[in-house]
């Protein structure tokens, strides 16, 4: 018995997700991407896609134009919220052979009608939680093994020029409880670079918890890999 750990990465970073693939397959590691704005790839994102996919990982929607789920439902409807925001999001990804069976919410912004209406078009669905270092909020992020619905937990470096909440060591702790387990945690970051204008993860830190994750001996899929019922 293991835990499950699914590392995450969100909207539109392919180039520096591709430089990345050597650091995921040192570890074993399948994880899954969350494109945004699937239908406006370029020809150079398009084909760093399905090299992700080659190698093994999944690709999952993060919508069409990233609109925060709970607020477009009200104002759209569910019908019009699905055909603006997912229907082309996934025949997009679906188009470069990806399953697009999984879904993250934008800005972590969901609530049980959301669920409700996502979960009619997706697998699984990833949100977020508080980054804490308070190890009882924290462990809330690990979940059973058959949930549909996942807190996800950031583990970004950095936000532009700014350092994010340095938790390392609530994360190690966390880890290791998910290897006493056979519960799974979701783990989700953005750009990887050592900088970048918005939300990223330092390579090192990120080959860090890989290194962690691998001698805890936790499973590291990605969500198409993720059927829990045919593990034992
Ligand atoms: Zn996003």
């Amino acid at each position: 018995m293991t835990g499950t750990l699914l590392l995450t990465f969100d909207d539109r970073h392919v180039a520096g997700w591709e430089e990345a693939l050597p650091l995921f397959e040192a570890a074993g590691a399948r994880v899954t991407f969350f494109v945004v704005e699937a239908d406006l790839l370029d020809d150079a994102e398009q084909a760093g896609v399905r090299r992700l996919l080659a190698a093994g990982h999944s690709v999952g929607s993060h919508g069409a134009r990233h609109r925060n789920a709970d607020e477009a439902i009200l104002e759209l409807g569910a019908a019009e919220y699905l055909r603006t925001e997912i229907t082309g999001s996934v025949a997009a990804l679906r188009s470069l052979g990806a399953s697009a069976s999984s879904f993250a919410y934008p800005n972590s912004r969901r609530d049980e009608t959301t669920d409700a209406v996502l979960l009619e078009v997706f697998d699984h669905l990833r949100g977020g939680s508080p980054r804490t270092t308070d190890l009882g909020v924290a462990r809330a992020s690990i979940v059973p093994r058959d949930a549909k619905v996942f807190p996800g937990r950031g583990i970004d470096t950095g936000r532009g020029g700014v350092p994010q909440l340095n938790d390392a060591v609530a994360l190690s702790e966390l880890l290791g409880e998910l290897a006493e387990g056979d519960g799974t945690l979701v783990l989700y970051a953005h750009e990887i670079a050592p900088v970048g204008r918005g939300n990223h993860i330092h390579p090192d830190r990120l080959h860090a918890v890989l290194i962690e994750a691998r001698r805890l001996g936790l499973r590291m899929v990605g969500f198409d890999d993720y059927s829990p019922a045919s593990w034992s």
